[in-house]
């Protein structure tokens, strides 16, 4: 667990509680001390105002670049809806107002290492698929997706390299029973390749293979 906090009395306060609840706990007064941290934590306990910069604008960093997933509890002074709404859409997982109880806090936080512990991600590159949520994101943006659209490359992006056929894709994606025509996946191809702003000389994602189907470029 890291907790990035910069006031003492609130770091010492919230480390144990953490260490007498049975985690193992790190700690940093500063965004610049916590980012070689991360790697070690298996959560982040993350104050909105440290010294440096504001903790919205780490973990903005951290979602965009190595840590797309890390669990993010985020700790503000500010309870105002419109900053809780701010911290969550910038990539927090959960939110908490101070003065907040201990109690409160480890419960929340068991939540979201037993949600962590539950999401089966798959990770391509720069995109990440939430298997449990039907949710994507592409460079740690939300993709928006259909149902359809989010099976389709789910099932391409679990095994990549493997060249399917339009028929192939329809049984596992629409299922046996559904009507639709080959043109039905390239549709949704089509739009997926838009959706994840492909080149289409040079697909990132979903390559097309002539006269067979498509594929999952391997080591995308
Ligand atoms: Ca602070």
């Amino acid at each position: 667990m890291l907790l990035v906090e910069d006031e003492p009395a609130v770091r010492l306060g919230v480390r144990l509680a953490l260490e007498r609840a049975g985690h193992r706990v790190l700690e940093a007064p500063t965004a610049g001390e916590a980012w070689p941290l991360l790697k070690e934590a298996e959560a982040v306990i993350l104050d909105w105002v440290l010294p440096d910069e504001p903790g919205t604008r780490l973990l903005e960093r951290m979602r965009q670049g190595p840590y797309p997933t890390l669990p993010v509890l985020m700790l503000t002074a500010r309870g105002e809806v419109r900053d809780r709404v701010e911290g969550l859409s910038r990539g927090a997982d959960d939110y908490l107002a101070k003065p907040f109880a201990t109690e409160e806090l480890l419960a929340r936080l068991e939540a979201l290492l037993r949600r962590a512990g539950r999401r089966r991600l798959l990770k391509r590159g720069p995109l990440l698929l939430d298997l449990e949520r039907r949710e994507a994101t592409l460079e740690g943006r939300p993709l928006p997706l259909s149902r359809r659209e989010f099976a389709l490359l789910a099932f391409l992006a679990e095994r990549p390299g493997r060249v399917y056929t339009r028929e192939e894709l329809l049984e596992a994606v629409w299922g046996q029973d559904y009507l639709g025509t080959p043109r039905t996946v390239d549709q949704h191809i089509l739009q997926l390749r838009e959706k994840l702003r492909e080149d289409p000389r040079a697909p990132r994602f979903l390559e097309t293979v002539r006269g067979v189907g498509y594929r999952f470029r391997e080591g995308a």
